[in-house]
């Protein structure tokens, strides 16, 4: 068996997932871990990720785990590794973004490092060291009202510069477009003129493949994660990564499905919509009637249901009942109502012998893995860019995951996950 190869740290969740997925398209066995392993590494995979849960987490704290994951990281074996972030570069003044950046290329010993949260498939691209969104600049897209990271400025150098003590830099699309060589070189001048951090246009996916092919030796790169995409096919052609590597498990899964959903994003709504809409039995959580009454009707209803047809249970709602809900319990109060609901919820179908879990929801993944004692993932099969299905175990037995983020997937999304699992 190969060892661990690529070691990437992602700073939530669902980013973890979107890494992993690219990087299991090429076929070669892929690992989530979820928080750093309190265990030494052992059946490690070629491609490891540990997601953490630091974007928007005092920096000093984001540091300390993300030099935790890569310590493990580099016990499995890894030598090269990835910082993800969002593809919209979501970061503070303050940080995390850069001051991890910093610590790691100071536990590895590097000088110099990339920054490239381009992701030209969902419309994320980096122009003159501009990020746009679609056709807006980052600045003007719907991020610049972001709760926790709103982001009031497109250009990345200005936002990564009071991120990080060493000098800030461009590679622009002119030199990407002159190919890896060009590249490199513009790399090699940078860092003679004592640039650390350099930020890298991209605008189509051949330009990450330039990208990744120029900088694929260097112990870390950081960025969003369609950048690391290339990289399984350049490990494999440059022998670092054998053919015979461990595959994608494809494990045989029972049919029993249940269909959790705590995301009240308008792709999520339009989803629910969908998947009621083709008969699929499905219940309602009330946030009232669960903060006054508990949560035994939800779990009479799902005792009761068959898991063959994959029920769903939801609380996804329109932006006005989220809002009347938060007023009348509290915005963080109704959100870990309806998390540990949905998490017992889970624990209850697996016990049923419900094998396939589909979650709707970052936060609402999160509390459904740490209820079913979830530690590590295999990645399979991609439902959506960003979303594949994924195998662990839970008490015992081998479950299918999937596990969407809010916006995430088209709106037969539901179905369309049942199946894909089916197709393989
Ligand atoms: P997303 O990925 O769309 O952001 P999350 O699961 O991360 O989804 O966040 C959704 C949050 O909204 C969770 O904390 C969830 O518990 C909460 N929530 C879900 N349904 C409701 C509702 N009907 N009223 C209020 N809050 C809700």
């Amino acid at each position: 068996m190969s060892g661990t190869i690529l070691g990437c740290i992602a700073d939530d969740f669902t980013g973890a997932t979107d890494i992993a997925g690219l990087l299991a398209r090429s076929g070669v066995r892929v690992s989530l871990r979820i928080g750093v392993p309190n265990t030494q590494p052992n059946d490690t995979s070629a491609f490891e990720v540990i997601a953490l849960k630091s974007r928007t987490a005092p920096v000093q704290e984001a540091i300390d785990e993300t030099r935790a994951a890569l310590a493990w990281l580099q016990d499995a074996g890894a030598r090269r590794f990835f910082w993800k972030y969002c593809s919209t570069f979501d970061s503070t003044e303050e940080g995390n973004i850069g001051p991890v950046a910093e610590a790691l290329m100071e536990d590895l010993g590097t000088d110099q490092t990339i920054y490239c949260p381009a992701f030209p498939e969902n419309g994320r691209s980096i122009f003159m060291g501009n990020l746009f969104v679609g056709q807006q600049p980052l600045a003007e897209s719907p991020m610049k009202d972001h709760p926790l990271t709103p982001m009031r400025d497109s250009n990345l150098m200005r936002l990564l510069a009071p991120q990080v003590q060493g000098q800030v830099g461009l590679i622009d699309r002119l030199t990407v477009a002159q190919g890896a060589q060009a590249l490199q070189d513009a790399l090699v001048q940078h860092r003679a003129e004592g640039i650390a951090h350099v930020v890298v246009d991209a605008v189509a996916n051949s330009d990450l493949v330039t990208i990744a092919t120029a900088c694929r030796d260097m112990s870390l790169m950081t960025g969003g994660s369609a950048v690391a995409m290339p990289l399984p096919a350049l490990y494999l052609a440059d022998g670092l990564l054998s053919e015979d590597a461990p595959k994608q498990p494809r494990h045989r899964i029972p049919k029993a499905t249940i269909v959790l959903s705590g995301s009240c994003s308008a792709m999520t709504n339009a989803q629910v919509a969908s998947y009621i809409a083709t008969g699929a039995p499905s219940y309602q959580l009330d946030p009232l009637t669960l903060a006054n009454h508990g949560t035994q009707d939800v779990l009479d209803w799902l005792a009761k249901q068959d898991l063959a047809q994959a029920p769903l249970i939801y609380a996804t709602a329109d932006p006005a009942s989220v809002k009347a809900a938060q007023a009348r319990i509290g915005v963080a109060e109704v959100g870990a109502l309806i998390e540990n609901t949905l998490a017992d919820c889970a624990t209850a179908a697996r016990d049923a012998g419900a094998r396939r879990i589909i979650v709707a929801g970052g936060e609402t993944s999160g509390a459904v893995t740490k209820a079913l004692g979830v530690a590590q993932l295999d990645i399979g099969t991609e439902i959506a860019p960003g979303i594949p299905w994924t195998y662990c175990i839970s008490d015992g037995a081998q479950i299918a995951l999937a596990l969407k983020s809010g916006n995430f997937g088209r709106e037969d999304f539901f179905t369309d996950a049942q199946a894909k699992l089916d197709s393989r």
